[in-house]
């Protein structure tokens, strides 16, 4: 059985919005999204667009990118606790 894809996961705090990520993907899979008041990160809005090639994580020079197998997971996390805090 193949491994499951891994795609990208923003960690937020490591994140200063330099959109590199966004430029260093060639499927243009990620774009960015308000994350706080006035904070944006990236976000990979549609995970069957994204290959799982990690040019993205690898273009973050400040460890703002984690590839996982856990992204679904990870984005209805995070979709709760915005959710949550509206
Ligand atoms: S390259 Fe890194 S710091 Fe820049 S927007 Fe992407 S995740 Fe954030
Ligand atoms: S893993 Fe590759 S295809 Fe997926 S968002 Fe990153 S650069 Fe784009």
């Amino acid at each position: 059985m193949a491994a499951p894809k891994q795609m990208p996961w923003v960690i937020p705090e490591y994140c200063e919005g330099c959109t590199a990520c966004i430029a260093a993907c060639p499927r243009q899979a990620l774009a960015m999204r308000a994350h706080r008041e006035d904070e944006q990160i990236p976000w990979l809005d549609d995970p069957d667009v994204c290959t799982g090639c990690g040019k993205c994580a690898d273009a973050c020079g400040l460890g703002g990118i984690a590839m996982t197998q856990f992204v679904e997971e990870a984005r209805q996390r995070f979709l709760g606790i915005q959710h949550a805090c509206v």
